[in-house]
């Protein structure tokens, strides 16, 4: 049976502050057009507070310490909305998780759900307001569908990446009504959301670890 293990957690902060850091100037680019550009630093610079808070815990820290850690090192480095939002995500998540040092890799897709529903009551946006909900909430609901389901998690995952990837592309169609982007109204149609592009980035990460993990 494979597991998602404290070691993989680790490494799965470290491929997402990488990837993250690698899109930073296009979120930052995404983030000029409707917003005030600061996206890609602010999730280059959580995602890496939020790996080293991980990497600093001892040997025998639990999954829970290390998504906990992950949420106050990613909140103490990000002043934007994104901050909060991604923060409480993680808390979320960490109580799904539990006080254990692995779960089920089966399980795993229900830490996804965790953190969409920690975004939508931190935030309060809806489906359709053009905010990185426009990516967890479809990604949640495919991966509690595809566990439902009984797929396999390869399968949960597909469904998974393809929810986001299509939830961030929406976004261009939308007028913004949540966060700094709504001021500008009618004129935010035409562009992607930066933090729904960083949604779909971090969750394609995840994605692509766990599935590379469980077929080991
Ligand atoms: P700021 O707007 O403070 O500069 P960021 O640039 O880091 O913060 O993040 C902007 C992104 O945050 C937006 O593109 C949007 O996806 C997301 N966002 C803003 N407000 C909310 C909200 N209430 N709920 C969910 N996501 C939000
Ligand atoms: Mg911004």
């Amino acid at each position: 049976m494979h597991t998602l293990t404290t070691t993989d957690i680790a490494r799965l902060f470290r491929e997402l502050a990488s990837t993250i850091a690698g899109a930073r100037d296009e979120l930052c680019r995404l983030d000029g057009v409707i917003g005030d550009a600061d996206h890609g630093i602010a999730m280059e610079q959580g995602f890496t507070a939020a790996s080293k808070a991980i990497e600093a815990l001892p040997e025998e820290s639990t999954l829970a310490d290390q998504l906990n850690a992950a949420a106050k090192g990613f909140l103490n480095a990000v002043g934007a909305s994104s901050g909060p939002l991604y923060a409480t995500a993680f808390m979320r998540a960490a109580k799904v998780a539990g006080a254990r040092h692995a779960v089920p890799l089966n399980e795993a897709p229900g830490l996804i759900v965790a953190m969409a529903e920690g975004i939508r009551s931190r935030g309060k946006a809806e489906v359709g307001e053009k905010t990185m909900v426009d990516v967890w909430a479809p990604a949640a609901e495919a991966a509690g569908q595809g566990m439902a389901d009984g797929l396999s998690l390869a399968g949960i995952m597909a469904r998974t990446q393809a929810a986001a990837t299509a939830g961030a592309e929406s976004t261009r169609l939308m007028v913004a009504t949540k966060g700094r982007s709504s001021r500008l109204g009618s004129r935010s149609v035409g562009h992607m959301d930066p933090g729904a592009a960083s949604a779909a980035i971090v969750l394609n990460v995840i994605a692509q670890d766990w599935v590379r993990h469980g077929t080991d």
